[in-house]
């Protein structure tokens, strides 16, 4: 290969790295193998001037840049940072500035693992949630990020500039991304590989509601100005603290090379007992004239280095690949490997995700691969050493029928996964929905196990969730290891859970993708089975939450034959089909009827018309003479919001809405168990706003 050929496949393999990082959410390398490879280039491009191009990735920020979101333009660059895992590195860049600069004063800063947003405040208030983007433009967010807790929407005091800018990271808080992934094990979903994906992927949600309920977290580090108040960063971080702005405690002022390796190994440690993802630690200058004096390059400020922990990384050989069947069908392909030491425990198996990656990587069985332990609960495949790779190696094929039951595998538009679709003979996906059924989140048949329903299963007993309301106490009794008593007790469960309520029969129903949120909108929205299954595609995309993959996935549910049958018994059990009354909480609108379009920064769209009915209002689907209020939110349906002008129709905002119910906007305990509540974020103080001071100092 020439160098240039080199240098063209390493910009394009990067470009497809960085595509996968930011706008996929979906890394398939580790970050040292992408820096590593970034350095490669850095290095050939630099002994060879000659093929410098503007667009090569070693001049740019990666981008996050997407469709879906207005795009707006940065007041000042949002840059990256220049990194090095080597404290000799680390040592030189001190060197250098002291070149420059003389002997100075740096902040040591923890690096959050999640993603940079830039937050524009305007007389104390927020204005502006913009992401890093491509650094010069970025996607506006506003809408989910103020639905973040930590985010101050008023600032307190009264020293803070008129317009400023303050940057930082938004992240997942380790217990937020385990809650969230859980939820998504539960609904059949694929799992965020760590919480940086996590939280990049919720920021860029076309739903606000849906931010609000995953626990994102804020931290700001950079007040972001041609002037700022302070002449130094840690004064400047102070006085975003004092205004409440959610500045992390671990920052410290370093006087000496010496102070910053020892913060540095300090957190190589204890960053493990952090509650939030980090991946290094940042040394900043801490004075604005030093900063003026050394200056930026095209990507990264000169006065800031990040020193990037590695991810703890093992070597190990691959033995085999298993091929697991969900309870949906989905194949997932699981790695066998020699078993390793890595963070404290030892690895046997990791997770391949799907057959695009194993491609993509050229994972091959006797291959050396490296693993990885990053926020991901299952280890993960990162690469292989091509170097110890035999000569007799053949690329893997993949599967192309069921391991279970010989089934042809499917792959569905836009799904990575493959599927089997031999969902009424293929004994995992048979159990698999059984275990789902009877689980606590859904009909909480607590007396069944896993192991009890295999059981059943093999003996002929269960081959479907109908089957378990027809079984008799002495046929369980029957069966080894289960005497009259547990007969009994699984006998009185099953009867038991008869009343549960009809969103979690919903989701015990297995229907792909409706998992326990998607079926409580669902039930909110529809009140029965019927109205759900009587429903066009697209009356079920106007539920909260529910796209058109997951309207199809619905219909696809009900238009089989089988499943209709056991809906039928179901019912015919004495399962509950349709969701409670709605309890009255007044009659403030009784007379009134409402039309709700956009979505709403305190109330998803279904709670709203909760509360409407709930105070004795009607709801209507379309805007016609006979509607009395608009509802109208964020980004309203324009045809909407254009009929009820033309109508004269009164157009109300969500604050004016809850004023006219007054102090009845909380829904009555039956309803508000069916309707997920938003997070509603809280109050800030508000405060005076009377000042002019100007921001000095440097930007970033
Ligand atoms: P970066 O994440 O290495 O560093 C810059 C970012 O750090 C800032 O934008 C900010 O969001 C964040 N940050 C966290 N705490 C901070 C603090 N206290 N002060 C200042 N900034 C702080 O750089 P990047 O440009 O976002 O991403 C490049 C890196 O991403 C690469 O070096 C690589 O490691 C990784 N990456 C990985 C892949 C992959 O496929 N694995 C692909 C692309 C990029």
């Amino acid at each position: 290969m020439t160098i240039e050929q080199q240098i063209n496949e390493l910009r394009r393999t990067l470009n497809l790295y960085n595509h996968k990082y930011y706008v996929e959410n979906n890394p398939i390398v580790s970050d040292f193998e992408f820096d590593t490879l970034l350095r490669q280039l850095q290095d050939l491009e630099q002994a060879n001037p000659q093929f410098a191009d503007p667009n090569s990735p070693t001049a740019r920020v990666g981008s996050d840049l997407t469709s879906e979101f207005r795009s707006v333009e940065h007041a000042f660059p949002m840059l990256s940072l220049s990194n090095t895992y080597s404290l000799e590195e680390l040592g030189e860049w001190i060197d250098r500035n002291e070149k420059e600069i003389g002997q100075t004063e740096y902040v040591c800063e923890l690096k959050f693992d999640g993603t940079a947003i830039s937050l524009t405040y305007e007389q104390g208030r927020l204005l502006r949630a913009v992401t890093r983007g491509d650094g010069s433009r970025g996607d506006d967010v506003t809408a989910n990020v103020r639905t973040i807790r930590t985010v101050p929407l008023v600032l307190n005091g009264d020293d803070y500039p008129d317009f400023f800018e303050i940057r930082g990271e938004i992240f997942m808080p380790y217990s937020s991304f385990d809650r969230l992934n859980a939820e998504r094990t539960e609904a059949g979903e694929q799992l965020f590989a760590n919480p940086r994906n996590a939280a990049a992927g919720t920021l860029k949600q076309q739903q606000s509601q849906i931010v609000a309920r995953r626990g994102l977290d804020c931290t700001l580090y950079q007040l972001a100005g041609k002037t700022l108040p302070y002449d130094t960063h840690s004064g400047n971080l102070d006085a975003a603290r004092r205004w409440g702005f959610k500045v992390s405690e671990h920052t410290a002022i370093c006087k000496s090379r010496e102070e910053i390796f020892n913060y540095i190994n300090y957190w190589d440690v204890e960053r493990k007992n952090l509650p939030f993802p980090t991946d290094g630690i940042v040394i900043k200058v801490n004075r604005d004239a030093d900063r003026r004096i050394l200056g930026y390059t095209s990507k990264a400020p000169k006065w800031a280095v990040a020193y990037k922990f590695k991810a703890e990384q093992a070597t190990t050989r691959l033995l085999s690949i298993d091929y697991q069947v969900g309870r949906t069908g989905a194949i997932t392909p699981v790695a066998n490997l020699e078993p390793v030491q890595l963070a404290g425990t030892t690895v046997k198996r990791a997770t391949l995700h799907n057959a695009d990656q194993i491609a993509l990587l050229d994972i091959r069985v006797g291959d050396m691969v490296y693993v990885e332990k990053g926020g991901e609960i299952i280890p993960k495949i990162t690469g292989i050493d091509l170097s110890a790779r035999k000569a007799d190696s053949q690329p893997l094929e993949y599967i192309t029928t069921c391991p279970e039951c010989g089934a042809t595998l499917v792959r569905y538009e836009g799904e990575a996964k493959h599927y089997c679709p031999n969902q009424n003979g293929c004994r995992p996906q048979i159990l698999g929905r059984i275990v789902h059924f009877i689980r606590r989140k859904a009909m909480n048949i607590e007396s069944l196990g896993e192991e009890t329903v295999e059981l059943l299963f093999t003996n002929q007993l269960v081959s479907n969730i109908a089957d378990l309301y027809d079984i008799r106490a002495n046929q369980i009794a029957q069966l080894p290891r289960l005497g009259e008593k547990s007969a009994d007790n699984i006998i009185q469960s099953i009867d038991n859970s008869r009343q549960v309520p009809f969103h979690r029969v919903l989701f015990a129903l297995g229907i792909r993708f409706v998992g326990e949120t998607t079926a409580k909108y669902l039930a909110e929205h529809f009140r029965s089975l019927d109205a759900i299954q009587s429903a066009t595609r697209e009356q079920l995309t106007e539920a909260e939450e529910v796209g058109e993959k997951i309207a199809d996935a619905i219909i696809e549910y009900f238009a089989d034959e089988r499943n209709q049958q056991i809906i039928e018994r179901l019912l015919n059990a004495g399962l509950q089909f349709e969701a409670e009354e709605r309890a009255k909480a007044s009659d403030a609108l009784a007379g009134l009827t409402f039309v709700i379009s956009g979505s709403f920064a305190n109330h998803s769209r279904d709670e709203l018309k909760a509360l409407i009915e709930a105070n004795g209002g009607k709801n209507l689907a379309a805007v016609s003479a006979n509607t009395s209020y608009l509802l109208a939110g964020d980004k309203i349906g324009p045809a909407k919001l254009q009929k009820a002008n033309k109508l004269g129709i009164k157009i109300i905002s969500e604050d004016e809405f809850i004023a006219m119910i007054g102090d009845n906007d909380t829904l009555p305990t039956t309803t508000a168990e069916v309707a997920p509540t938003k997070e509603v974020e809280t109050k800030e103080k508000a405060t005076s706003q009377n000042t002019t001071q100007p921001i000095q100092g440097s930007l970033f």
